[in-house]
């Protein structure tokens, strides 16, 4: 399981479960379990991918999620 969270400076981020800090590229080391964990991933492609969905819904500068990539599996 891999859990996906933000860095205070915004950025997604994940996680292997059981992990207990990770290192943010601002440079601030994040408490796995003290943030609020956003989703959950059962692998790491599935967590790389969310953390990029979520880093283009905030920096993306294309404006809103086109139909076409919302997953539809599941
Ligand atoms: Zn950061």
């Amino acid at each position: 399981m891999y859990l996906i969270f933000r860095c205070d400076c915004g950025r997604a981020m994940y996680a292997k479960e059981g992990v207990e800090t990770r290192k943010c590229v601002c440079g601030k080391s994040i408490k796995v379990k003290s943030r609020r964990i956003f989703k959950e991933a059962s692998n790491f492609q599935e967590a790389s991918d969310m953390v990029r969905e979520l880093q283009e819904e905030k920096y993306g500068g294309s404006g809103f999620t086109t139909a076409d990539k919302i997953p539809k599996k599941r």
